[in-house]
C-alpha cells in the first residue's frame, strides 16, 4: 500500500515532537511519536503521566537523558520507517526505549537494534513508564511539576484527539491490528466524558473520537451504564455534543444503530456546534464478494441504501474513507463495480491503498493475488473518479457560507477547516484578506469564493 500520498497514511501521520523548558537538573525525556492518530493519544498518555512525575519533556536528541520512540507497525512500511526512528534515536542519543505497536514483536527490534533499552508493546503505559523509571529516576518537585489542566497535548491546543475504546473483536484478513492490540475494550463512558470536559475547559475547541471500531464502543461491556453514562455511541455521541465543542467521529462502521447518530448530525448544524455532519467509514471495497474474502465487518450492508439514508436525514452530511484496491482475487468486473458504486455514493473525501501483504495477515495466503501494474492501473482509474467527484463537490460549495476553524495563521493568511475536514487527512479552507485578526481554535463564519480539487478559498463574512 505505497503509493497513497503521504497525507492520506495514516501510518505516515506526521512525527510529533513537543517541547518543554525544563528547571535546572531536571531529568529531560525525548519522545518520537509515529503512527496515527491512536498512537499520538498514547504518546501524549505517557508524556503526561512522566510530566506529572517532574520529568521534563526535551525538544531534542541531544539534550535528553533516554528517548521513547513511540512506533506503528500496520505496514511493512512502517515498520521499516519504525525500525529507521530507532537507528536515528540511538545514535543521536543512545538511550532508547521503545513502544507501541512494532513492541507486540520485540525480537524484531532487538534483532535489528540489540542495544534499546527495553522494548514495550501497544498501551503498556505501565510498563513504559517503568522503562524509564529504570533509565532515568523521576526527580518531583511537587511545587514545580504541576500537571497542566488538559495533559500534555501533541496536537494543536485547539483540538485534540479522544480515544474511546482499544482493540477490535473483528478479523479483516488484510489487518493484523488485532493481532498486537487485542479484543476490544471500551473505557467507561464518563471516563471519557470526563477527559472531554477537561479539554474543552482547557481550550479544546474540536474532539476527534478514534477507537479501531467507533461504531462498536461498548459492545464488549454490553452497553453498561456507569455513573449515570451509557456506554453507546449513541449516548455517548449525544453527551460530548452537548460540551460546546466541534465533535468528529473517526472510523465508524457502517451497522444500522449508525442511522441514530445521523439526527444528532442534523440538530447541531441547527445549532451550530456538536456532532458534526461528518462520517469517517473505511468501507474498503463495495463489491459484496471482495468484503467477504477480506471479513469486513457489515459485509453484506447496503451500503449505498445506507448512505441515502443518512443523506436523507442529514443532507450537508460529509462522507470520508478508505479502500483497499488490487485485493487478491479481485476481478476486473468486481473493480468496475467499486467505480460504478463511487460514481452513486460520491463520497466527499477518499483515500486509496494498493493491497500489500503485511507479514502475519491472512491474505497473504488468498489465492489470485493481482500484479503490480494491474493494482496501479486501478489506483489510476479510481483516483482520477474520487478526484474528480471531490473536485465537483468543493466547486458546488462556491458561493456557500461556511463556519471554519482557524489552525494557523502566518503572515500570508489563515489556514481553516470547514466541518467537512478533518485535521491532517482532508483539505483546507484558506482566508488570505482581513485574517490579522484570526488566531488558531477561533471558529468563524466565511463565504467560499473559490475552490480547486482539495481546497477552498474564501473571506469573512
Ligand atoms: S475492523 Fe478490521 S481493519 Fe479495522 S482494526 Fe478491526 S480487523 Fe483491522
Amino acid at each position: 500500500m505505497s503509493t497513497n500520498p503521504p497525507n492520506l497514511r495514516p501510518d505516515l501521520a506526521p512525527r510529533a515532537r513537543i517541547t518543554d523548558a525544563p528547571r535546572p537538573g531536571q531529568p529531560l525525556i525525548g519522545m518520537v511519536s509515529l503512527g496515527c492518530p491512536k498512537a499520538l493519544v498514547d504518546s501524549e498518555r505517557i508524556l503526561t503521566r512522566l510530566r506529572a512525575e517532574g520529568y521534563a519533556i526535551s525538544p531534542d536528541y541531544a539534550g535528553a537523558d533516554a528517548v521513547i520512540v513511540n512506533t506503528c507497525g500496520f505496514l511493512d512500511s512502517a515498520k521499516a520507517e519504525s525500525l529507521e526512528a530507532i537507528g536515528e534515536a540511538l545514535n543521536e542519543n543512545g538511550r532508547v526505549i521503545v513502544t507501541g505497536c512494532l513492541g507486540a514483536e520485540p525480537e524484531y527490534i532487538t534483532g535489528a537494534h540489540p542495544s534499546v533499552l527495553a522494548v514495550t508493546g501497544p498501551h503498556q503505559y505501565e510498563q513504559v513508564l517503568d522503562a524509564v523509571h529504570a533509565a532515568v529516576p523521576p526527580d518531583p518537585d511537587p511545587f514545580v511539576d504541576l500537571l497542566p489542566a488538559a495533559g500534555v497535548k501533541l496536537t494543536p491546543r485547539h483540538y485534540s484527539y479522544l480515544k474511546i475504546s482499544e482493540g477490535c473483536n473483528h478479523k479483516c484478513k488484510f489487518c493484523i491490528i488485532p493481532d498486537m492490540r487485542g479484543r476490544l475494550v471500551s473505557r467507561p463512558a464518563h471516563a471519557i466524558g470526563r477527559e472531554a470536559e477537561k479539554l474543552v475547559g482547557a481550550g479544546v475547541r474540536e474532539l476527534l473520537v478514534i477507537s479501531q471500531d467507533t461504531s462498536a464502543y461498548g459492545v464488549d461491556i454490553k452497553h453498561a451504564e456507569e455513573r449515570g453514562h451509557r456506554a453507546h455511541i449513541t449516548d455517548l455521541a449525544r453527551d460530548l455534543g452537548s460540551l460546546g465543542a466541534w465533535v468528529r467521529l473517526h472510523y465508524v462502521y457502517p451497522y444500522p444503530h449508525v442511522r441514530n447518530l445521523i439526527p444528532l448530525m442534523a440538530e447541531a448544524q441547527e445549532n451550530g456546534g456538536g456532532v458534526l455532519p461528518y462520517l469517517d467509514i473505511p468501507f474498503q471495497h463495495a463489491h459484496p464478494d471482495v468484503l467477504k474474502r477480506m471479513a469486513r465487518p457489515a459485509a453484506s450492508a447496503k451500503t449505498l441504501d445506507e448512505i441515502a439514508a443518512w443523506r436523507a436525514a442529514c443532507p450537508d452530511i460529509t462522507l470520508r474513507s478508505t479502500f483497499i484496491v488490487g485485493y487478491p482475487g479481485e476481478t476486473e468486473e468486481e473493480f468496475q463495480y467499486l467505480l460504478d458504486w463511487m460514481d452513486e455514493a460520491k463520497l466527499d473525501r477518499v483515500g486509496c491503498f494498493q493491497y500489500e501483504n503485511v507479514e502475519g495477515a491472512r491474505s497473504n495466503s488468498l489465492p489470485d493475488h493481482v500484479p503490480d501494474e494491474v493494482k496501479q492501473d486501478r489506483w489510476n482509474r479510481f483516483m482520477e473518479k474520487a478526484q474528480a467527484i471531490s473536485e465537483a463537490k468543493l466547486q458546488a460549495k462556491v458561493g456557500s457560507v461556511q463556519q471554519v476553524i482557524v489552525d494557523a495563521v502566518d503572515a500570508e493568511g489563515a489556514t481553516c477547516r470547514t466541518k467537512a475536514d478533518a485535521p491532517e487527512i482532508d483539505g483546507n479552507l484558506f482566508i488570505d484578506e482581513d485574517f490579522e485578526n484570526l488566531s488558531p481554535g477561533d471558529i468563524v463564519t466565511v463565504e467560499v469564493d473559490e475552490a480547486s480539487e482539495y481546497d477552498l478559498w474564501g473571506r469573512l463574512v
